[in-house]
């Protein structure tokens, strides 16, 4: 029998939720929104629509609700629907602090439900490339990533234009990056910290940022999201000691790792004239002297997130986006905010 899931939160996420979580195997069978707009659009779409939460919960038969609300209310509604019996999986980012995360989790326990997060960009296709090229040790030592989205939108709609309701891009685009990041890096400490937040178009909330986190004996990573930026940089920028690689977009299209060929030929023997002075460093590299080589195929499919629960929920499973994952998440959100606002490097360990 299929698993039948409740959203809580029917806007633009909530109706995705609605769309495509039947492609993994589940039924969506009700949605609660404050908003009466929301409502009837669900009912268009064949979902029963409520306006109680308690009538809501009743739901004949409901197992499961995704909470897609603004980031502010997902501590209050998790925590009231795994009271109503329901196995949560709460939008990103869980919340907006380390001590309600611990809260959230501490009554997920005492009710025995199951609470998770949708780190639905842990199956982005461009991810997972860059890992694969990184772990099968195909350019070497790695000394530096880069993660980066550039958009133009700039100005926000909504309650993302308010910090009191958990907007800004650290708390939106920042959670799935810095989330990617550390499940890469599961058991190597982030030793310091640097950010830098910024509003390009004077907004209330972050629309650029900056962060530089150092890893224990790992690489440097630097994790930029602009949101009024009208050059594309690639998604993906690796430095390694025996290489460079580069993902331009989430398709993974265009990009490739180059890799150094030993020659006969000096490299640093090639000069070339700037403007106002000579350089060896920066010349362009003779193309005998390097290789490249396309992408490697990878197919992702995020459905695994839903069926994992569902899997977890069914008792034959662990949980892929498991509370200790998010609650480090978490950690260094606060970090980069306090780094933000001092303006300093932090030493942590994280
Ligand atoms: P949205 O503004 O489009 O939708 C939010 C909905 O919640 C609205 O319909 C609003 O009426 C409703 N709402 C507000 N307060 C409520 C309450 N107290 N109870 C019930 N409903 C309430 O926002 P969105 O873009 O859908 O974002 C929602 C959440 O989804 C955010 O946490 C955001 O970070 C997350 N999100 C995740 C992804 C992803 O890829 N994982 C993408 C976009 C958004």
């Amino acid at each position: 029998m299929k698993m039948k899931l409740g959203i809580i939160g029917y806007g633009g996420m909530g109706y995705w939720h609605g769309e495509y979580a039947p492609r993994a195997g589940v039924e969506v069978v009700a949605a609660y929104d404050v908003d009466p707009k929301r409502l009837e659009m669900a009912k268009d779409n064949g979902i029963s629509a409520y306006d109680s939460l308690e009538d809501f919960y009743k739901h004949d038969g409901m197992n499961f609700v995704v909470i897609a609300t603004p980031n502010d209310v997902h501590k209050t509604l998790t925590i009231k629907s795994l009271h109503a019996g329901m196995h949560v999986m709460v939008e990103k980012p869980a919340t907006m602090s380390v001590a309600d995360w611990d809260e959230m989790v501490a009554e997920s326990e005492k009710t025995g439900q199951i609470l998770t997060v949708h780190q639905n960009r842990r199956w982005d296709k461009d991810y997972n490339v860059m890992r694969k090229v990184i772990e099968e040790g195909n350019i070497g030592k790695i000394q530096s990533i880069e993660s980066r989205v550039f958009g133009t939108g700039g100005a926000f709609f909504g309650w993302r234009s308010f910090p009191e309701y958990g907007g800004g891009m650290i708390l939106d685009w920042g959670v799935h990056l810095f989330d990617q990041l550390l499940d890469m890096f599961p058991n190597t400490k982030v030793t310091s910290v640097y950010a830098k937040l910024m509003t390009v178009l004077d907004q209330k909330v972050d629309d650029y940022f900056k962060v530089t986190l150092t890893l224990e004996n790992g690489p440097l990573l630097h994790v930029e999201v602009g949101t009024y930026a009208f050059y594309k940089l690639p998604r993906w920028y690796v430095i390694g000691n025996d290489g460079t690689l580069q993902i331009d977009d989430f398709d993974c299209q265009t990009g490739g790792y180059t890799k150094p060929r030993y020659t006969d030929n000096p490299v640093a023997e090639v000069v070339v004239m700037t403007s106002a002075g000579p350089t060896r460093m920066m010349a362009p590299r003779p193309p005998e002297t390097k290789e490249d080589f396309p992408l490697p195929k990878v197919e992702t499919d995020w459905t695994e997130l839903y069926q994992n629960l569902v899997g977890v929920m069914e008792g034959k499973e662990e949980l892929l986006i498991k509370p200790h994952q998010v609650r480090r998440v978490l950690e260094l959100i606060e970090v980069i905010f306090k780094s933000a606002n001092e303006a300093r490097s932090l030493e942590v360990s994280i």
